[in-house]
């Protein structure tokens, strides 16, 4: 009985601990009250991310993990606005360019602006991939792809942590 008790309470705790990070994922704190824009991003350490970061967005955006198909926030999310880098703010990709590709992912035809995404060669799944980074302060986004609609042709699939959408009326 007391081990069963104790399971239970167990469980309750793992998931008010679940329910902390995912509300964590919501909107990353450190950059609120900065100007994001006057700080050397490019020069943070891995120990600075570690503490400023969920330990999911740590191993994706800066570790390059994928996050699971159909599990990321913006999969089916289509309100108006712009998608920022979770890390350092910077504007990614807009809504107006955001479609269903029905792949589990969030994607986009193209990116927000010619400067606003890096791409580096990736063959970390035996063939030839395109990886997605943000250009200011280099956390992987996702991958890029050729098989995306009209009028880029491109799919910018990208991992839901490493964005934060923030509501803007076009
Ligand atoms: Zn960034």
């Amino acid at each position: 009985m007391l081990a069963r008790c104790f399971a239970a309470c167990a469980l309750v705790f793992a998931l008010i601990v679940c329910d902390s990070r995912a509300q964590e994922e919501q909107h990353p704190s450190h950059l609120d009250g900065i100007n994001a824009d006057n700080i050397d991003w490019k020069s943070k350490t891995e120990d600075y991310w570690h503490s400023v970061l969920s330990r999911k967005r740590f191993n994706i955006c800066r570790k390059g993990g994928t996050e699971f198909p159909h599990t990321g926030k913006y999969n089916s999310f289509y309100e108006e606005g712009i998608y920022k880098c979770s890390s350092c703010g910077l504007a990614l990709f807009s809504s107006k360019h955001k479609y269903n590709s029905h792949t589990g992912w969030p994607s986009f035809w193209r990116s927000i602006s010619r400067d606003a995404v890096g791409y580096k060669p990736d063959r970390s799944y035996g063939m030839m991939t395109t990886e997605i980074v943000c250009s200011r302060c280099g956390a992987h986004l996702g991958h890029v792809f050729n098989d995306g609609p009209e009028p880029t042709g491109k799919r910018y699939c990208v991992n839901s942590v490493c964005l934060f959408h923030e509501r803007r009326n076009f």
